[in-house]
């Protein structure tokens, strides 16, 4: 693995792998998703219910690279006149980041090298997967309260 040259720009695409941080770890080569707060009611173009990531990428990261999330379009969301929202992996294993996340990572820590951003990514604090301020329609989440 060879290490890129020191970066003046913050660019969060650096953060990003390229090659396996970590050849041990065994990455999904898909990662289904969904709209946060539709979950199993999303809608996406082709009546389809679910976001299917065939080329997923993954941050830095030697013992837990993060996902980092895609931003398809939510039809129902867009149908009841809501803003876009987060799609967040099924699998509750799987961490994952937003790129608005990872860009503010990248300003803050992207002129270390890889080596240390891999440290620090490792710890970073991984984003939930239960919307902050739930929508009046989420339906399809019971029992469950902010
Ligand atoms: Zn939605």
């Amino acid at each position: 693995m060879t290490w890129s040259p020191k970066r003046n720009t913050p660019d969060w695409h650096e953060c990003l792998q390229k090659a396996a941080s970590n050849p041990k770890l065994t990455l999904p080569l898909t990662v289904n998703s969904w709209c946060i707060h539709c979950r199993k009611h999303t809608i996406l173009s082709g009546k389809r219910s679910m976001f299917i990531d065939s080329e997923p990428q993954w941050t830095l990261g030697f013992v837990r690279p993060l996902y980092l999330e895609r931003r398809p379009i939510c039809l129902r969301c867009q149908g009841l006149g809501q803003p876009e929202a987060r799609f967040v992996p099924l699998d509750e294993n799987i961490p994952s980041i937003t790129r608005w996340n990872l860009l503010c990572f990248a300003k803050s820590f992207g002129k270390f090298d890889h080596h240390v951003e891999s440290k620090l990514l490792d710890h970073w604090p991984v984003f939930s997967k239960m919307p902050r301020h739930p929508r009046m329609y989420n339906d399809s989440i019971s029992g469950c309260t902010s």
